[in-house]
């Protein structure tokens, strides 16, 4: 039997081992990668990353790096991959909890100089077709005034057309077309694909089913997160 204190030890050392846990998430653009990323952080008390947010926040700072960045987006010129890999780097170092990256890495070379300050556990691969991903795009709806995201399928809003909380004309946002998506799926089998490669090689990834709507799919995500938790714990 146990006594309260190795019991102590035992429980810190569990969550010790959550801490660690390490996640990036990977697919095509609207596989579902953001929205299952907040499920999955807030049920197992894990912190996500992108590099986007990462970058404003850097940018709002203060610091003289902020001070940079600020400057570099508000001429509406692009952050070099070499500044992006030092903010990411700050910014990951900075966390004591489990982690799931997104956004990052987008291409090889980041996924080689990530391997340099980051220790991955599991490389999830939200795995959606190409029609799926274009419908969830084509069919979105979003309220110009609070922000509220809507789908003419799998998410309508009460009254057709119209945001259920502040009652403002949804609209189509311009890049949500298919002729930008198509253009964003090619880029990102050019560039972001070799990665899955990469990351299966090395025996971390791992496979989820996203092609079904969010709602539908909660049940299989959550259970598939717990096992990997769980398994995490064990090794
Ligand atoms: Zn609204």
């Amino acid at each position: 039997m146990f006594g309260d204190e190795q019991m102590k030890i035992y429980y810190i050392g569990l969550s010790k081992m959550n801490e660690k846990i390490h996640f990036i998430f990977m697919g095509k653009p609207s596989a579902g990668k953001g929205t299952s990323g907040q499920l999955i952080a807030k049920l197992h008390d894990l912190v996500e990353v992108s590099t986007g947010e990462a970058l404003r926040e850097i940018a709002q700072s203060g610091t003289p790096l902020g001070e940079k960045v600020e400057k570099i987006i508000s001429t509406g010129n692009l952050v070099d991959d070499e500044l992006i890999t030092e903010i990411l780097k700050q910014k990951l170092d900075s966390i004591n909890k489990g982690i799931i990256l997104d956004g990052y890495p987008r291409d090889i070379t980041q996924a080689k100089t990530l391997e340099n300050f980051f220790k991955v556990d599991y490389v999830i691969y939200f795995d959606a077709e190409d029609d799926v991903v274009i419908n969830r795009i084509t069919g979105r709806r979003t309220c110009p005034k609070c922000g509220k995201i809507y789908h003419i399928v799998t998410i309508k809003p009460k009254v057709d057309g119209i945001c259920d909380v502040c009652g403002s004309i949804l609209k189509t946002r311009e890049d949500d077309t298919e002729e930008v998506m198509i253009k964003r799926l090619a880029n990102y089998r050019e560039k972001t694909e070799p990665v899955i490669d990469f990351y299966k090689q090395k025996g971390l990834l791992k496979v989820f089913n996203a092609n079904p709507a969010f709602p539908d799919l909660k049940d299989d995500l959550i259970n598939f997160f717990d096992e990997l938790i769980n398994k995490v714990r064990e090794k």
